[in-house]
């Protein structure tokens, strides 16, 4: 599989690298640019400092213990998802259904795409 986010709609909730049972995300600080853009998300889909407005706007001051939109990864929350393992996923779809920010896009073998819807 190949497995990238859609960055400036990542929350940073870390749901996907706490569900995942083989370990496909790592979360990364929002600074370190040219370690977030590494997972084949396309161009339209990189980090580039522009965090998603509307996204921001209905996550940034929700209180249930995730520092969203946070700039450093603090092992719980925070920071920016990458898809750094694809090549580990079992389609498992449970990162799909807890993605907060409905940014992950999973692509198998056969070029079809699977999306994150947050339930
Ligand atoms: S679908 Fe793939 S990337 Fe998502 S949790 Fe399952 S194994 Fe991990
Ligand atoms: S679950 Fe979605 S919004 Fe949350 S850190 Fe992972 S990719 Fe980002």
């Amino acid at each position: 599989m190949k497995v990238y986010i859609n960055k400036p709609l990542c929350t940073g909730c870390q749901h996907c690298k706490d569900v995942c049972p083989v370990a496909v995300f790592e979360l990364r600080d929002r600074e370190d640019v040219a370690n977030i853009n590494v997972d084949g998300a396309p161009v339209e889909m990189e980090w580039k400092n522009n965090p998603d407005s509307d996204m921001v706007a209905k996550w940034k001051d929700v209180q249930d213990g995730h520092n969203h939109f946070a700039e450093k990864n603090d092992e719980t929350s925070g920071g920016i998802s990458v898809g750094v393992n694809g090549e580990a996923c079992i389609l498992c779809q449970a990162c799909l259904i807890q993605c907060e920010g409905e940014c992950i896009h999973i692509i198998d073998d056969t070029e079809t795409e699977y999306k994150s819807i947050y339930s």
